[in-house]
């Protein structure tokens, strides 16, 4: 890369292959992906190496709207964009927000969720985070006993936030702000925040990734003008490019994409009025429009160290991933359900402390960096903050010490807030102004306006917090005036929190958005957009974690267009390469499930060779598959490049074998169960963590599609809060309950067990059921031969909902006061390739799309592709195991469980269970009976 100043170069044009316009984090990464293609990319930005007034100033907007913040405070001009003093807060968006959901005009996406997952785990590493895990992942592994009792499912789901580690001091100025001032800084929307004290700075970040390309040129002080089009309007040519003494340059590429943040790609566009006296791209009047951000609003305050229950449920949380430890912040937010029922929009609750000091450990950890960095004042006024608070002391070294929890701070003032999503209303909109600019640009004009329906949301959102507080007896915080006052009150105190989004929208339908589904302009070739402008919806979530992955989604989307198009200047990218998996057995799973799908999918998995016991087993799979094949498990782990194993080995030796497994140091894929003792389970368990592996446990029956489908309903809130699931006799014991767990949610927490055995002519019928701490119920009824029977009537898995029920076939939707309609769940087929499945709900007919269609995988095999897939992402892209050993091992747990209270007469037994302890009290049992019975007179 080449970092070059505008102002030194007095070229009149420029030719490259492609252009970035904008160097924050949207541009540069995308400048980043694309490195190693042999593209020659231009990245054009309009500041300086970092952001000074003058260049600031073009960011300078007239306002008719609702207050915003000063462009200061919420836009950077300068390499590395906003990233220069964002707080780095990052999270998902959730599944509801990509849905149309009927009560919002314009809502949904016309992407799946799916179709970001990947992206959001690659995402992860540009932005400093841990895993990303979703919400249900996040609760079940962070719960800890203060979330006990759990908040109201029908009310509220769980939302989970991480912040990003950079190297600077990304978000201080928040900080310093926050403690000068905190009643000045509670009442300034943007210093929410409170996190990390280090978000990536994207330029510091990419620089030298970036200085390693030839290919990269960056250019400062390079502000785009206008983007111009071939004289047909319909195809990108070039952009005019001012330097700030007003004199232009011209940038020709095939490939332009605007990515100058939320509010400036609208103005370019509608200032590229060469073509078209509307503005490029808005032949249907939708540039500019739908303008959202996020507003921040009070729903409560505890004054002093007040709330610590509600401080410690609301707060960070550490989450062990190999070797390090990171912060999840966690929150909440209204249950799809709730929102489908009041007909409202996504909103969240989180909490931010301000002022204050951190707790008496941390001042002690500051005193003996201070004393080792010999800093006198440093070291003395810290030791003096621990010395004045010996109580803190003691209860912050029992939180860290022997809860391994963060210890609670001391803040002056804890602010409980939510943040709706925006309604989109078109008149909420970016439009040019009459005034200019330095430069003689067109100001951006904004009218931003709020919606009755934020305020109703932020209304229920409040009530349904504090009757929840209230249920839990947790201390009550103060209440806003707002809530008494109305709704003008509550407008008067929002400002936009830094995240203006949705201007571009992402549509299928050209009269309702901007860019389609790649983040192309419609009607325009070679012209796309990056950043939140592309955002169909803003959902309530902070968004630079889903514009980096649209970013990156982008630029692969980009390089497949390359290698398809055989005009381009630059042929040389490549496909991301394919996933390399190494097999350890080769029985009857290999041969009639990872065969196939590896055949099926050769464009994606590649087999690095697969290690079985017997040399002739070696060569009957090596003349079967044509796959490199041997008997040396450990010379097979060692070769170059392998993402991960998969252990395929005889059912009956696994707890004998997986152990060493762990030995070999790769991430593993072990077939299900995960074990048969729990003893055993629990040792592996123990190896894995210490060994630090990734380890994914291939439970199919989740992954079904039908079970996909299931899931999806469920996720939207389609039959309200899921109260209880059963397998009637449907699937296998291990099957049985992951699947049953992963329906009603795995972070729900098991409490108690009961199993009753009955002897139904040659059937050993097991009739279990797990009670939950909320009070839900999972019923498990199995038998082996009860499947077998043709007098026995087909099995099924139902889900009850407060609102639906869903079986196998067929799902019901609506309670007793709504008229409940059943609808059947169609398979769609082609010449017997499953295409995708569909029911018909409340919201319309809900697909569920099967991702490899086309390769003649059956259900079994859909589900294990998934699961590989997604193992591939965890091995690649830290993302968290598709089904992890230890839920694996819990499902082994909570099936003894079950048979240990039948073997002892059905009595409920409580969880979590230990097997060790229940001999103990079994054999004392029958030992005390023993006696009693010998005492008798
Ligand atoms: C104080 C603050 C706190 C924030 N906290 C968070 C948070 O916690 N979590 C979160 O997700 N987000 C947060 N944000 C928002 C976050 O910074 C943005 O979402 C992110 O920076 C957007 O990235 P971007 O690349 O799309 O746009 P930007 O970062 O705005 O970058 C756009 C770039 O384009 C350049 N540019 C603009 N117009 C032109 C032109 N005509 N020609 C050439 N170059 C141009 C600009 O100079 C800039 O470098 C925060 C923002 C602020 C200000």
């Amino acid at each position: 890369m080449s970092l070059r100043d505008l102002r030194a170069e007095d070229s009149s044009s420029h030719e490259h292959d492609l252009i970035v316009i904008g160097s924050g984090p949207a541009g540069l990464v995308l400048a980043t992906e694309l490195m190693g293609t042999g593209l020659k990319v231009a990245v054009l930005e309009s500041g300086g190496e970092e952001a000074d007034e003058r260049s600031n100033a073009l960011n300078d907007f007239q306002s008719i709207g609702q207050r915003r913040a000063h462009h200061d405070e919420v836009r950077c001009r300068g390499f590395g964009g906003s990233s220069a003093m964002w707080t780095g807060r990052c999270g998902m968006l959730d599944a509801i927000d990509f849905h149309h959901r009927p009560w919002l005009p314009r809502s949904g996406w016309p992407i799946e969720p799916r179709a970001l997952r990947q992206f959001y785990h690659r995402a992860g590493a540009y932005l400093g985070l841990a895993a990303t895990l979703d919400d249900s992942q996040a609760a079940q592994s962070l719960f800890d006993a203060d979330d006990s009792p759990p908040w109201d499912t029908a009310l509220f789901s769980n939302e989970v936030w991480q912040y990003s580690n950079g190297e600077n001091e990304g978000g201080s100025l928040i900080r310093q702000l926050a403690a000068a001032d905190v009643t000045e800084a509670s009442g300034i929307g943007i210093l929410q925040h409170s996190g990390r004290t280090k978000a990536v700075n994207f330029a510091e970040r990419l620089r030298q990734p970036l200085l390693q390309s030839s290919d990269i040129d960056i250019f400062l002080h390079a502000t785009a003008m206008e983007i111009e089009t071939r004289p047909d309007g319909r195809t990108a040519r070039s952009v005019l490019v001012a330097r700030p003494d007003g004199t232009t340059v011209r940038f020709h590429a095939r490939t332009i994409i605007l990515a100058c943040g939320g509010i400036e790609n609208a103005r370019l566009l509608l200032a590229s009025r060469s073509a078209n006296p509307k503005g490029l791209g808005n032949d249907a009047d939708q540039v500019g429009r739908y303008l959202t951000d996020h507003h921040f609003t009070e729903i409560g305050r505890f004054e002093g160290p007040k709330g610590a229950m509600v401080r410690r449920r609301l707060g960070s949380r550490w989450h062990a991933d190999a070797d390090t430890r990171t912060i999840y912040q966690m929150g909440i937010r209204s249950s799809p359900a709730i929102q489908r029922e009041r007909g409202l929009l996504n909103a969240t609750i989180h909490m931010t402390e301000f002022g204050g000091q951190p707790n008496a450990l941390s001042t002690l950890a500051s005193a003996v960096r201070g004393a080792k960095a010999r800093d006198k004042d440093g070291f003395l006024s810290s030791l003096s903050s621990t010395a004045k608070r010996p109580r803190n002391l003691l209860a912050a070294a029992n939180d860290r010490l022997i809860h391994h929890r963060p210890p609670l701070n001391s803040p002056e003032l804890t602010l409980l807030g939510c943040v709706v999503e925006q309604e989109l209303d078109p008149d909420s909109r970016v439009t040019l102004s009459e005034e200019s600019n330095w430069l003689g640009q067109p100001m951006a004009k904004l009218d931003w306006r709020l919606s009755d329906l934020e305020y109703r949301t932020a209304q229920a959102v409040a009530g349904d917090f504090h009757a929840e507080l209230q249920r839990l007896g947790h201390d009550m915080p103060a209440r806003p005036d707002w809530l008494t006052s109305g709704q003008e009150a509550w407008a008067a105190q929002l400002l936009d929190l830094a995240h203006p989004s949705c201007t571009t929208r992402m549509s299928d339908d050209p009269a309702s958005g901007v860019v389609d589904a790649n983040c192309k302009i419609h009607g325009i070739d070679g012209l796309y957009v990056a950043g939140s402008s592309v955002f169909s919806t803003p959902g309530h979530m902070n968004p630079t974690h889903t514009i980096v992955s649209l970013s990156i989604r982008l630029a692969d989307h980009l390089k497949g267009k390359i290698v398809d198009n055989k005009d381009a200047t630059a042929a040389q990218a490549k496909p991301p390469s394919r996933i390399r998996i190494g097999f350890i057995g080769g029985g009857h799973r290999v041969a009639n499930i990872y065969a196939p799908i590896m055949k099926a999918l050769e464009n994606r998995f590649e087999v690095a060779g697969i290690a079985t016991k017997t040399a002739a087993g070696a060569d009957r799979i090596a003349a079967e598959t044509g796959w490199p094949a041997g008997t040396d498990i450990a010379a097979l782990a060692g070769q170059e490049g392998i993402d991960f194993l998969v252990a395929a080995l005889p059912s009956a030796s696994i707890d004998e074998t997986y152990p060493g497994l762990i030995d070999l140091g790769l991430p593993l894929f072990l077939e299900t169960p995960f074990c048969w003792s729990e003893i055993k389970g629990r040792q592996l368990l123990q190896k894995i963590d210490k060994a630090g592996l990734l380890v994914g446990v291939a439970e199919q029956f989740p992954f079904m599609p039908e079970a996909q489908l299931q899931r999806k309903i469920i996720e939207l809130g389609l039959i309200g809060p899921v109260n209880a699931v059963m397998n009637d006799f449907c699937a296998y014991d291990y099957h049985g309950i992951g699947l049953l767990r992963t329906l009603i949610g795995r972070e729900r927490r098991a409490i108690n067990a009961n199993g009753r055995q009955a002897r139904i002519g040659d059937e050993d019928w097991l009739l279990g059921s797990i009670g939950l701490e909320d009070g839900g119920l999972i019923a498990h009824n199995y038998s082996a031969r009860y499947r077998q029977s043709d007098a026995r009537p087909a099995g099924d898995i139902r889900i009850y909902g407060d609102r639906g029920t869903i079986m196998s076939d067929k799902m019901i939707f609506g309670d007793a006061a709504t008229a409940p309609a059943g609808s059947n769940v169609i398979r769609n087929e082609d010449a017997g390739d499953l295409a995708g499945l569909s029911v018909e709900t409340p919201d319309g007919i809900i697909n569920w799309h099967n991702p490899f269609h086309g390769s003649g995988l059956n259900d079994e095999q859909i589900a294990v592709a998934e699961l590989l897939v997604r193992m591939g992402d965890s091995a690649r892209y830290q993302a968290p195991a598709p089904y992890s050993a230890s839920s694996a091992l819990e499902d082994v747990e909570l099936l003894a469980a079950m048979r240990y209270s039948a073997d002892a007469g059905g009595g409920s037994l409580g969880l979590p269970f230990s097997p060790v302890t229940q001999k103990v009290r079994r054999k004392a049992r029958q030992v005390s009976t023993r006696l009693l019975r010998r005492n008798r007179p």
